[in-house]
């Protein structure tokens, strides 16, 4: 394998942290040529010094100081909100991986596939609102995308050396969030903290809000259905709290084939980087006879609104993702800071996607203008 030369959108996120640990562990592979992050300027200072990158962005206001602390290394430091798009265009650079949260990740993710990179998505929100152009400009430009989303690892996996036609469905597993085991009546009476506490996985606060919801195994249906051009039909959810298997896909013939592993980030995204080849992890295998069992369940969409919500959205199209998308931030960072309670962030996100009339075969405008109008309808009924 050739010396890959990697950008990461969102390097002091916990996807970014955990694609340096694979960097680091094979340095001879890669190169990190740039890094970008929005706050957490102290943990990309010391990954500068430890990754030595060519290329950095950060918030408009820490450019100068930035300069200043690596003059010595002639490294450029560009603007995180202008020029991310930029960044991942250049020449150099083989694979971008985005880690970075939020439908600021739409831009730079066209750009590099527009520049026919390697592309390794774990946001799944650019691929939720615009999957659709941004499918068809990988094609276009011969850029590949390959998920890091662990469900979505999962079924690129077990697709690979297949047959697409002979496709029947897709099993996306689901954990099943901190509220499996909680009656809905409880919800509003856990703190912010326990929300937080995801059994499985170590995310960003956004996400595990959404994944204890079932909103980011809504928003995981409809990447599915965009990135491996699915039917509506073609998906169903299954809940699996042991989270080993990490998604299933069935074919013509009812054979299934899963993709199993521990639950560790490092691994979709090792796969990614290393595509089409594989490399020791030096993460440990399972140990099925210490798990026992796995076990499964159908979702409670009663219970778990957010899901229903979601396989509507996959289905109609057009701006509503992206309305879905944009309120479900909203009503969730209002969530965060402590302004509304659990079960509300699905009320204001239903009656924002049930105002808004669909435009179907958006253009990127479009796209964009239904997610702002969509955060400002959300802020309406949040403030
Ligand atoms: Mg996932």
């Amino acid at each position: 394998m050739a010396v890959k030369n990697v950008v990461i959108l969102g390097s002091t996120g916990s996807i970014g942290i955990n694609t340096l640990k694979v960097v680091e562990r094979y340095p001879q592979k890669f190169k990190v040529v740039g890094l970008t992050a929005y706050n957490n300027v102290k943990l990309l200072q010391k990954q500068i010094c430890k990754h030595k990158p060519t290329h950095v962005a950060v918030k408009q206001k820490a450019i100068a100081q930035f300069k200043k602390n690596f003059s010595s290394r002639r490294i450029k430091v560009l603007d995180v909100d202008q020029q991310l798009e930029e960044l991942v265009a250049l020449k150099q650079v083989d694979v971008v991986v985005i880690g970075m949260r939020s439908s600021a990740a739409l831009k730079p993710f066209l750009s590099a596939v527009r520049a026919g990179k390697m592309v390794a998505p774990a946001n799944k929100e650019a691929i939720v609102i615009a999957g659709e152009i941004l499918m068809r400009e990988a094609k276009k430009h011969k850029a590949v995308i390959i998920p890091v989303d662990s469900e979505q690892s999962a079924v690129f996996q077990c697709l690979e050396g297949h047959n697409r036609k002979q496709l029947k469905k897709v099993h996306l597993t689901a954990s099943g969030g901190v509220l499996l085991n909680t009656p809905k009546s409880r919800f509003d009476k856990l703190p912010i903290k326990k929300i937080l506490n995801h059994p499985r996985w170590k995310m960003g606060k956004k996400i595990t809000v959404d994944s204890a919801t079932l909103m980011n195994k809504g928003f995981e249906v409809i990447e599915a259905k965009r990135l491996f051009d699915l039917k509506d039909n073609q998906i169903e959810v299954v809940v699996h709290p042991e989270a080993i298997i990490h998604s299933m896909v069935e074919f013509n013939d009812g054979s299934i084939i899963a993709q199993l592993g521990v639950t560790d980030m490092r691994l979709p995204i090792q796969y990614a980087l290393t595509y089409p080849e594989r490399m020791d992890t030096g993460l440990k295998g399972v140990d099925f006879a210490r798990l026992g069992q796995l076990s499964f369940q159908k979702p409670d969409v009663n219970k778990f609104p957010a899901l229903g919500l979601a396989f509507y959205a996959a289905k109609k199209g057009g701006t509503l993702p992206s309305v879905l998308n944009a309120a479900d931030e909203e009503a969730v960072d209002a969530f965060l800071e402590g302004k509304i309670s659990l079960t509300k962030i699905f009320k204001v996100v239903e009656k924002v996607c049930l105002k808004h009339k669909i435009e179907s075969n958006p253009t990127l405008n479009q796209i964009l203008e239904a997610d702002q109008w969509a955060r400002e309808e959300a802020r309406k009924l949040l403030y």
